[in-house]
């Protein structure tokens, strides 16, 4: 596979923050994501949500497989690009690591309970994953996986935490773009959600293919789709029009990036790393239909009646595990309430609310509602 200028070539990588040898037969960013795969977080995510609660229904996407999707559509757009494909699959597998349980009412309820302490990003939780939460290495915390895997896993950073984040912080405070394969799994996850969303939501009836066809992507593919079968049944015809939107999409991400890549002249992942504006990125015609279609998901699905109750209970189960773990961290297993003492020392109140909030978030949507059963059901065992 041959490796365009601008990809992440390994020999010019920045390495890992602590010094290894060299893998014998495996490349680095191979190690990074063989590291992924075997790390406990990434089991985690088979229970947890991505929109619909894991518990509500086998079919619905989960973190897990949310990510596998991701990591394939990004495979096939590096692949095309010439650009690293193992480093943007290592990305794409361990971007949702930092998630909450219950998708995105966790992480705003868990935010809010941080918002004297240094707040919640689950970005920056994910790196916070791999660099210090894994207990894997007898030498290091984490997975110590190498600057460009991490660069690509910190998607966004408010600047209050780029700060502190050293040189993996500085493109935050520059409005600087990371190389090429972090760009490109943004898109990779934005593509993945919005269309299995389509699906999801269908699936549990907070829409319909009717519904749907005033969304111009998608009633595009819905004409083309009837008209070559006219007989369809709807869950062929929906996977139908799904996969055409991914393929536009993609193929469009590929085109519109290449001839963007190719004015720029760029000739090296550092140039790439200097500019202000991303070069990877959607023609202006598709990436309309795209956000069309981004818009009707966010009226119609994440703000569905039925999504929301689930998410306001989320809130409070997150909200109320908080609140009772950082009154008394005693509550919490040994390792946790250890962690908290050791933090507390050294940060105050913030520490010990940092080791709550990595406690919780470490959560599946189950443990975390059976672990709110425990805390206030006075008929539960412990
Ligand atoms: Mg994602």
């Amino acid at each position: 596979m041959s490796l365009a200028a601008y990809a992440a070539h390994e020999r010019e990588s920045r390495g890992r923050r602590h010094a290894e040898p060299a893998p014998s037969y495996r490349s680095e960013y191979q190690r990074d994501r063989d590291r992924i795969v075997h790390s406990t977080a990434f089991r985690r995510l088979v229970y947890k949500t991505q929109v619909f609660v894991n518990h509500e229904g086998d079919l619905y996407r989960t973190r897990l497989t949310h990510s596998l999707e991701v990591a394939q559509i990004a495979r096939t757009i590096a692949r095309a690009l010439e650009l690293n494909e193992v480093l943007s699959e290592a990305i794409c597998l361990a971007h949702d690591l930092g998630h909450t349980p219950f998708g995105h009412a966790g992480q705003d309820a868990l935010n809010e309970c941080m918002a004297g302490y240094g707040g919640f990003e689950h970005n920056l939780q994910s790196l916070r994953v791999v660099d210090d939460l894994e207990e894997r290495y007898a030498e290091f915390d984490g997975l110590n996986l190498t600057f460009e895997c991490r660069e690509g896993i910190l998607k966004h950073c408010s600047r209050s935490n780029a700060v502190h984040l050293g040189e993996l912080g500085e493109r935050f405070i520059k409005h600087r773009q990371p190389g090429l394969e972090a760009q490109l799994a943004n898109f990779a996850d934005e593509i993945a959600y919005n269309n299995h969303d389509v699906d999801d939501g269908i699936r549990a009836g907070l829409i319909t293919v009717e519904d749907l066809t005033e969304v111009a992507l998608f009633g595009e593919y819905h004409a083309e789709v009837v008209r070559q079968y006219p007989q369809l049944a709807s869950r062929r015809l929906v996977y139908e029009i799904v996969r055409r939107m991914i393929n536009r999409l993609v193929t469009d991400l590929i085109d519109a990036s290449a001839t963007r890549l190719r004015a720029s002249g760029v000739r090296s992942s550092a140039e790439v790393r200097s500019l202000a504006a991303p070069l990877i990125g959607f023609s202006d015609t598709t990436r309309e239909l795209h956000l069309g279609l981004q818009r009707f998901l966010r009226e119609r699905v994440y703000r569905h009646y039925k999504v929301k109750r689930m998410t306001s209970k989320a809130r409070r189960v997150v909200a109320a595990l908080f609140e009772a773990f950082f009154e008394d961290p005693g509550l919490m297993p040994e390792e946790y309430g250890a962690s908290a003492a050791r933090l507390e020392q050294a940060q105050g109140k913030a520490g010990r609310a940092r080791a709550v909030a990595d406690y919780i978030a470490g959560m599946t949507d189950r443990y975390a509602i059976s672990e709110h059963r425990r805390l206030f059901d006075p008929s539960e065992r412990t």
